[in-house]
């Protein structure tokens, strides 16, 4: 895989042939005897061992997606480091727009085309809390057969183009900025107008949800919006207004009224 375009942009990239987890990959070299920089990035067309949230499996054929990881250290405080996973959402939700490609958010990692699910994210904090290695996996030219689950989409299945150096400056163009606007705001997404523009990118605000908390209890209600340090909030069915729950991880699934 040639990623020209992407090499520019990036502070460092390396393509492996294959690979376990793109994520482990940067992690070794962020945390290494010569530490990459921010924007750094590795990348592959075929994963192996992928992860996703809860120790669930990031799955695709070999040579048929993007799988990408990128090193974010913005230099912020830790309570802000949530917006990381939500900014390279919105990063990828814009990508796929100027490719031609109606992309949502579904809070707080997927990217989804129509209500199927052409990307997830998974952020991970380098042990010494000095970065943010966010790790994408993008379905690019994957058939209806191999679709790993039924919920899922691909690039070409929606009549995009599959590029992958097109789709990863795209994302790395637009992360970089996204970040430095966090950054430029002291980490205050709201101040930054992040928040907002998250919002209006996000698919799950103004639904009605179901979530399920790492508890295991099982809430019902409407997404309202996001807080400022990134978590849904969710107004419980029969609840009064101004008793939202503010959720930082669960799983959400969007109902139809
Ligand atoms: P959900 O997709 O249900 O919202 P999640 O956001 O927790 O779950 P992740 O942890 O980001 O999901 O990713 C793992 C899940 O994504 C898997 O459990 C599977 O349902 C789904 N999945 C795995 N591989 C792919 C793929 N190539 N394309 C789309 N979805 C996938």
């Amino acid at each position: 895989m040639e990623l020209p375009r992407s090499a520019a942009l990036a502070a460092r990239l390396e393509v492996l042939p294959s690979t376990g987890s793109t994520n482990d990959e940067l992690i070794a070299r962020a945390t290494g005897p010569d530490p990459w920089p921010h924007l750094s990035v590795v990348a592959t067309d075929t994963q192996t061992r992928g992860r996703g949230r809860l120790g669930r499996t990031w799955t695709a054929p070999a040579g048929r997606s993007l799988a990408v990881s990128v090193l974010l250290r913005p230099g912020l405080p830790l309570g802000t480091l949530g917006w990381l996973p939500l900014l390279t959402g919105l990063a990828v939700a814009r990508t796929l727009a100027a490719l031609g490609g109606a992309a949502r958010l579904k809070w707080p990692n997927d990217v989804l085309i129509g209500e199927r699910k052409a990307c997830g994210i998974l952020a991970e904090l380098l042990p010494d809390g000095s970065g943010v290695v966010v790790g994408v996996g993008v379905n690019l030219t994957l058939d209806e057969g191999e679709l790993p689950v039924p919920t899922a989409t691909s690039l070409a299945l929606e009549g995009l183009d599959p590029d992958p150096d097109a789709l990863l400056a795209g994302v790395l163009g637009e992360l970089g900025s996204l970040v430095d606007r966090l950054a430029a705001a002291g980490g205050d997404a709201i101040a930054a107008g992040l928040r907002d523009d998250v919002v209006s990118a996000c698919d799950t605000i103004g639904r009605a949800v179901r979530v399920e908390l790492p508890s295991g209890e099982v809430v019902h209600g409407a997404a309202t919006g996001i807080d400022g340090t990134g978590r849904l909030e969710v107004l419980p069915d029969g609840a009064d207004a101004g008793n939202a729950l503010h959720v930082a991880a669960g799983d959400v699934t969007h109902l139809r009224y």
